[in-house]
Parts: structure tokens; sequence; C-alpha cells
């Protein structure tokens, strides 16, 4: 089964194990940790949230200890009277002393609403129906006829007049003397008319009502129309003013509309043009505080009208529910235009009920819950220097912030009961910062680490794996070149030990064949020579000691007389040796002997891996810059693979051919070396089965 691991280098099996030993842990590692940072989350998240249930019964146990005070301080001082007047009162010192609640209103058993400023449906004065007195009922009678049928108004302010001496209450008088004035009015005498209305101020009695309106708005709203007649605009302004005035001080019952009719059209004409014409600066700024007056009781108005329409049917079927305890809360929470409309009310007790009250109503007043009440409450909290506390609505927007700080997510947030539905209690970290992004970074900052630690350990293995490899390399080619060299060594001392012998012993006296022993003992010793020099030099070279003798000398003449003596040495051998040189001198600063050494290489090269083809072509060019030397022959050729190693030190190629011929690895090593010291450059282009050509470039001009 795991013969494919056969196939696999060992360099490959070394790398697949580190990878395994490295990856392995390291993904137990990983694993490990991220679920220890999950846990982190976690144990921060119920941490944060013990915080904010905390915090949120804290202020909810605060808001509840108010809420029972609003209404043991309601149950304890009962109104003074069921008058709206006093009621109002009532209902504006308890919001006084609560503030943390607004809106406060009471509700009657019929079905009325009274807020500390505006009632509707609540104790509806109607106006007198007849005179009491039968004489004046008679008179009046005569007189409405009169005035409204005949129009003869001039007999009808006398007959009012008639009744006026026989009315019985102030009831009647200010109805009497309203329509004497508006007799004046239709017969054109404004100042007379205007004497009337004035009485009907002097009654002082506020709650005299003709119809359904009190009697001194009627007149105060005639005076104006009496000035306006007149053309009198100052007297008009103040007459307007000081009826926008009773309007705000003695709101009547909404019932019927006439309240916010008269408010509606008197607020109109403080701003016609003649008004402003007249206004001084001190005045203007008299009137804006009543312009807010205004604004605040229509904000009343319409908080009334909007409970009569919707919510009061909810409370009265509440509180008709059997035995709903009187300390029972009640709450309503609706959604009203995107936003929750709260309200909370409770029933009141017995003593109310001589009064025909049945409940008091309240909405908690934000602003000062956000402002005051919460900070105060808040600042008694040890939450500790990194977080703090924020409330939020329903769409996480910020309604308060404990910390001057611009935040963007919050750690954790935990509703409120129906107490404030929908606001949130959150936790925040001083960046703004959720726990995902708190432990996230932690979380990415470790992967990165982790995968750094691992791209490192492997470079490095593959660092050592590389060198390790590298070293058993050499030390491989070391021995093969220790078994190479000595090889060397023994063939021509062997020749030269045998034909010495042979010569010596004088056994041979034929001329040509001494001279041909004479011949191989001097090509085995050159042999022998040169591979002397190449180890020596090679070991200079490795050293770092080998020196060069730079001189200013013809390349052209070194190569040329390289080629004489190597031509000599193989002429036996049937190559064929042939050369491009130019004429002229190429002078160039070289060691010649080192050159001549490369040269020397090169061709021993050429030689030996040459088969049938023995032909060499040696040539020596000159371009603008550098001067180059071409050794070609037709021999084995080297294969593509092979090429850029061929200069490494000790490196033979490993062929048939190269196991026959002999040789020490170092020769093309040693070129390089040298060439590179004259800064040069050596190159070869070659073809397996049809040559090489070996290219030597040597500067010219620096
Ligand atoms: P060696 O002593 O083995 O010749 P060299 O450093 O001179 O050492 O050469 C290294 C290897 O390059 C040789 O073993 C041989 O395989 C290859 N080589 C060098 N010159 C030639 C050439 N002219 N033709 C074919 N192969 C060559």
């Amino acid at each position: 089964m795991l013969n494919f691991l056969k196939h696999i280098t060992p360099r490959t099996k070394i790398l697949f194990v580190a990878f395994i030993l490295i990856l392995l842990p390291g993904a137990i590692i990983s694993y490990l940790s991220l679920q220890s940072i999950r846990q982190k989350a976690e144990n921060l998240r119920i941490k944060y949230n013990g915080t904010v249930n905390l915090v949120r019964d804290k202020l909810e146990n605060e808001v509840s200890r108010l809420e029972t005070n609003l209404r043991n301080v309601a149950i304890e001082k009962t109104p003074e009277s069921d008058k709206p007047a006093s009621l109002k009162v009532w209902l504006r010192n308890m919001e006084s002393e609560n503030p943390a609640f607004k809106n406060l209103f009471l509700v009657s058993a019929d079905g009325g609403l009274i807020s500390s400023s505006v009632s509707l449906g609540w104790n509806n004065p109607t106006g007198i129906q007849s005179l009491a007195n039968q004489q004046a009922a008679a008179s009046f009678n005569m007189a409405e006829k009169s005035e409204l049928i005949n129009k003869n108004y001039i007999e009808s302010i006398t007959l009012y007049r008639q009744a006026l001496v026989s009315s019985e209450s102030t009831h009647e008088r200010a109805l009497l003397l309203s329509r004497i004035g508006r007799c004046y009015f239709k017969l054109g005498e404004y100042k007379k008319a205007i004497n009337e209305y004035k009485k009907i101020l002097e009654l002082e009695n506020n709650e005299i009502t003709i119809g359904n309106v009190p009697a001194s708005i009627v007149a105060l709203s005639q005076i104006t129309d009496c000035y306006e007649a007149l053309k009198a605009y100052e007297e008009q302004y103040n007459a307007t003013l000081e009826l926008y005035k009773h309007l705000l001080d003695q709101p009547w019952d909404l019932t019927g509309g006439e309240y916010p009719y008269y408010l509606n059209s008197v607020s109109g004409k403080m701003h016609t043009p003649e008004v402003s014409a007249i206004i001084s600066n001190s005045l203007e700024r008299n009137i804006e505080d009543l312009v807010i007056r205004e604004k605040r009781l229509l904000e009343q108005i319409r908080f009334i009208e909007f409970i009569n329409k919707n919510i009061l049917p909810e409370i009265e079927s509440e509180l008709r529910q059997e035995f709903p305890s009187e300390l029972q809360l009640h709450n309503i929470s609706r959604e009203v235009n995107d936003s929750t409309f709260q309200l909370r009310f409770f029933k009141l007790p017995a003593a109310f009920q001589q009064y025909r009250l049945l409940a008091l109503a309240y909405q908690f007043k934000k602003d000062y819950i956000l402002s005051d009440l919460f900070p105060k409450v808040l600042a008694s909290v040890e939450l500790g220097k990194d977080v703090f506390i924020g409330i939020l609505d329903e769409n996480d927007s910020v309604l308060y912030l404990q910390r001057n700080i611009p935040a963007s997510g919050y750690l954790v947030a935990e509703n409120f009961s129906q107490l404030f539905a929908g606001w949130k209690v959150a936790l925040f970290d001083p960046d703004g910062k959720t726990i995902e992004q708190l432990t996230g970074k932690e979380k990415q900052l470790y992967l990165m680490l982790f995968l750094g630690i691992i791209v490192v350990m492997l470079i490095g293995i593959i660092l050592m794996v590389q060198a390790v490899i590298h070293e058993s390399e050499i030390s491989r080619l070391k021995s093969e070149f220790v078994s190479n060299v000595s090889h060397e060594l023994k063939t021509p001392l062997a020749l030269i030990r045998m034909f010495g012998e042979t010569l010596d012993s004088g056994i041979v006296t034929d001329e040509k064949d001494k001279r041909k022993f004479y011949s191989i003992i001097r090509k085995e010793s050159e042999r022998l020579t040169h591979l002397i020099n190449n180890v020596l030099d090679f070991s200079r070279m490795d050293a770092g000691v080998k020196e060069y003798n730079f001189r200013e000398s013809d390349l052209v003449e070194v190569v040329r007389s390289s080629l004489e003596a190597y031509k000599f040495q193989i002429s036996d051998d049937g190559f064929k040796i042939e050369s491009e040189l130019p004429d002229e001198a190429v002078i160039l600063r070289i060691d010649k002997d080192a050159i001549s050494q490369v040269l020397l290489n090169l061709l021993n090269n050429a030689v030996k891996y040459s088969d049938e083809e023995k032909y060499i072509l040696v040539k020596v060019r000159k371009d603008m810059t550098s001067a180059l030397i071409s050794v070609t022959d037709h021999g084995v050729g080297i294969s593509k693979d092979e090429l850029k190693k061929i200069f490494d030190k000790f490196y033979r190629v490993s062929t048939a051919r190269t196991k026959e011929t002999h040789g020490s690895g170092l020769g093309l090593t040693l070129s390089k070396h040298i060439i590179e010291a004259h800064g040069g450059t050596i190159e070869v282009e070659s073809e397996v089965g049809k040559g090489s050509t070996f290219l030597v470039r040597l500067r010219t001009v620096d």
C-alpha cells in the first residue's frame, strides 16, 4: 500500500514530515486558542449582562419608588373641592412636587378629563335658560323680539334695562348688560356699548357665563370689536391683550370647541399690522411670554383631546373590571406615528369618589428622567473604568450617554420592562466597540502570529534541508574527486615508471622506439603537471589566497603560443585543431599564465569529451567593449539540465563518457574563477551529440 512512498525523494519526505509535524500541532493549538477566545467572549458577555441587569434594575427601582411616592402624595392630599379651578391647582402642585412626571390628568366617573390647565367634558357649565323674576322675564322676551325681529334697538335697550332692574342674580345681570351692549353696537353707539360691557367686567365673578362662555370673555371680546369699529387701535390692542391674558389664565371646558376658537381668533388679532405698529419693545417681550404659554396650552389641549378620542375608552374599560386594586398600576403603550405613546394610571381610593374622581393618569417626563434622574442613580453605581452606560431607544439611537464619548456600537444591551417600553440600557466600551470587535482583533492577531510562525519555520526547514542536501552532495563529490585524482595521479606515474624502467634496462635499442618512449614519458608528465597545477590552484582559490599577475599583454599572442604547445601535445591523437585569430594584437591587462591555463582546460575538455569527430576550432574576436575567445568541439555535448552545474566545484556529468575519462571536476570551476578575477564571463552553448562551444569574454575597456 505504501509502495508509492518509494518513489518519493528523501527531500520531499523530510519536507512532508516537517510539514505534518508543524501543521498538526499548529492546527490543534489554533483550534484550542480560537475556542478559548470564543469562551472569553462568552464570559465577557455574561459579565457585562450581569452589570447591565444590575443597572437596569437600579434605574427601574428608582422610577418605581418615585411612582409610589406620587401615588402616596396623591392619596394623602385630596383636592379641596371638585371645582375645575381647584382640581387644576391640585394637579399643578402634584406636577411641581413630582418632577419625573408630566401631563397629569384626572378621569371623572362620567368620562370627563381634567389636566393642570384644561378640562374636557368636566361639569359643563350651561347658561341660564330664562330669568327668574316673571316681570323681568316678560320684559326680556319683549326686548329680544324687538331686537331680533323688529330691529328697534332703542326700544329693546329700554326693555332690557327694565328687566335689569328686577333681575335677581349676577348671572342675569351679565346677560342683560351684554344684550344692551349689543344693541348699542348695532346702533353704532360704540362708546355706550363699551360702557355696558365694562359693567360686566366690574361684576368680577369668574364663574358667570353667557351661553357656555365666561361673561368677562364675552365682554372683552365685544369691547375689542367696538374699539375696532372706532378705529381706536391702541385701546383695541389693550383690550385684546387683556382678553388674551384672560383666555390663557382661565381656560374653560373644551366641550363645544368655543375655547380653542376664541384662543385662535384672539392670538390671530394680536398679530395684525395695525397692532404691530403700536407695540413697543417691552410689550413685545411681554407678548412673547404669552405666546409661549399659549403654545403649552395648545399642547395640553391636543393631549387631552387625543386621550379623549383614543385612550379614554381603554382606561374606562380597565377601571370597570371587577375589583381592580387601588394600588395596581395600569400601563398603556401604543404605537402612534412611529413612536411609542405611553400612559400610566391608577384607580383613586374611595375618598375621591365624593368628587366623582375615578383615576389619576400621568406620563414620564423623559427629559427629566434622562438628564437628571438617571445620571444621579448611575453616579452611585460602581462600573469600573473601562465601561460606561448609555440609554438607547427602540431604533438604537442614543438618548443618554454617561460619558461624553461618541459611541457607535455597544457591548451588551438589556430592555427595560414595561416602564419604558422600547428603551434599552446599554454598556459601552470607551472606543465604542462590540464584544465581537474586542475579541475579533485578538483572534486576528493570533492567527497572523500563528501563520507567521508557520511560514518562518517552513522557510527554516527548507533552508536546512537544502543545506544538508548540498553538504551531502559536496561530500559525495569530494570522495569521488579523491578517487578520481588518485587514479589520475597513478596512471601517468605508472606509465612514466614503466617506460623509464624499460629504457633504463637498455632493452630498447631501436632509436625510433626510444623516441616514442621518451615522448610518452613527456606527455604523461605534462598531464601530471597540468593536474597538479589545477589541484594546487584550486586549493589556493578555495582558501582565497590565489594571486594573479596582471600585465598588459597581447591576448592573440597568448592564445597562439598555447595552441602551438597544445598542438604538439596531442599531435598523435588525430585531432584537427583550427584557429581564427586576428592579425593585429589585442592588448589587455591579463595574467598570461592564468589565461593560458583556462585555454588549456577548455582544449583538454574538448579532447576528452569528443568521440569520432576529432575537431576543435579556436577563435579570438574583438568587438566594441570586449575580446572573445571561443573553443568549439564536435563532441558529446552537454544536456540543458547540466549546463548550469558543470561550473560547480567537483561536479562531473555522470555519463558513460565521463566515467571512461578521468577528471577532477575542477577544470571549469577554476576557469570560471580565473575569468571572473579578470572581470570577464564564461558561458557555454551545447547540444547533446553535436558538440559544445565555450565562450570567454574579457572586457577591453573599463
Ligand atoms: P573534468 O575534470 O571532469 O573535466 P571539468 O570541470 O573540466 O571537470 O568539467 C566538468 C564536467 O563538464 C565534465 O565532467 C564534463 O562532463 C563536462 N564538460 C566539460 N567540457 C565539456 C565539453 N567540451 N563537452 C562535453 N562535456 C564537457
